[in-house]
């Protein structure tokens, strides 16, 4: 099954406000939340253009953003600025009465789309064929498609943030003696290097994933072959020229960076850990960070105090597809008419099984 298949129902707004500039929108906007009060919730992810996160009610990484929005006891309205594999995640966390929204369904995840489901099942049958399949704790990082945290959750898998990956791999260790890390090879590569664990890369596209018998056998981390581009743009001469031009920075980089990018870092870590660091850092503090740039600009501007630099400008033009005028469109529909926006919908299997996977991430760390 594809991720878009049967994801979305029913039809949108057929007008957008292009005549009207973007203080006009943004206004129109924060009218219509007023209006609409706790019945709506808007979530943006830290990667969003600063307008968006600026409009959201809450911000914050894809975990942190689902779980905010499934606690909102009065919000019927969902609507999920990121990408599509968050926005599949709100659905699946959230209450079966809250309805789920995405402001733009063309904001997918280059990197989630590199382990799709007919991939994955004829990678895990060849295990099988190797007799491999049983010690084998599939375990899959939230960036990923809804079917493939679905596999992994009806294959005794979890799911994994950036942040919390280490306490998991332990979890998925206690139960089998080899894990196949989906979907980042960089995450998995990161993540078993800091635990001092061997891993080496899984090519589905390959025979016996490109390895042999025997380092399929005794390989304790297979390293799914994806990545995203946004972060496997930064390289070691980023760091270096960083270091150079701005003396005693501090460089923070993402774990979807190369584990060269990492080791040459003095902090790696997730979008919400980055933020808290920059955040809590005594005024004149420098960083220079290794991430989404819409992300680095926000921080720059909402702590003048600091010098905030980015190690390289890299744009993900996914979490750029969602604009004040799809949100706005967005919005005006749910105010006129819900029944009348596309709402998020997966299959009940899908659902079942993601969850599965899902909440035995949380029973790890809640
Ligand atoms: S930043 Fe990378 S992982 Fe995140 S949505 Fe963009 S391509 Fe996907």
């Amino acid at each position: 099954m594809t991720l878009s298949s049967g994801m979305m129902a029913g039809t949108v707004a057929a007008t957008t406000p292009h005549d009207m500039d973007e203080a006009e929108i943004v206004e129109r906007i924060r009218e219509i939340k007023g209006r609409l009060g706790k019945r709506m919730v808007i979530l943006g992810h830290h990667y969003q253009r600063r307008e968006i996160v600026e409009l959201a009610d809450f911000r914050g990484d894809s975990f942190e953003l689902c779980r905010a929005a499934s606690r909102q006891d009065d919000a019927e309205l969902i609507v999920f600025c990121g990408v599509r594999f968050m926005v599949e995640s709100a659905r699946i966390l959230a209450r079966t009465d809250q309805r789920v929204f995405h402001p733009n369904k063309r904001a997918g995840c280059p990197m989630a789309d590199m382990a799709t489901r007919g991939l994955v099942e004829k990678a895990w049958r060849e295990l099988a064929e190797q007799g491999l399949d049983d010690g084998t704790i599939p375990v899959t990082y939230m960036n990923s498609d809804a079917p493939l945290k679905a596999f992994t959750g009806s294959h005794g898998g979890i799911v994994c943030t950036s942040s919390n990956a280490a306490k998991v791999l332990e979890w998925a260790f206690e139960r089998g003696e080899r894990i196949i890390f989906y979907p980042d090879e960089h995450l998995g590569r990161n993540v078993a290097n800091a635990m001092g664990i061997k891993s080496a890369i899984y090519d589905p596209r390959l025979p016996l994933g490109g390895l042999d018998e025997d380092e399929l056998r005794t390989t304790p981390v297979l390293l799914w072959k994806g990545y995203c581009h946004v972060h496997t743009h930064f390289t070691a001469a980023h760091v270096a020229d960083a270091r150079e031009r701005w003396p005693g920075v501090i460089v923070m980089s993402h774990p979807e960076c190369t584990d060269e990018v990492i080791a040459a870092s003095d902090f790696a870590g997730s979008t919400s850990q980055m933020c808290k660091r920059v955040e809590e850092a005594p005024p004149g503090t420098a960083f220079a960070i290794g991430t989404e740039i819409n992300m680095i600009h926000r921080l720059a501007f909402d702590n003048p105090d600091k010098d905030v630099h980015t190690l390289s400008r890299s744009l993900c033009p996914n979490m750029y597809r969602v604009n004040l005028y799809n949100l706005y469109d967005l919005v005006r529909t749910l105010e006129e008419d819900p029944d009348a926006a596309e709402v998020v919908v997966l299959p009940d299997d899908i659902m079942r099984d993601a969850k599965l996977a899902l909440d035995r991430m949380l029973s790890v760390v809640p």
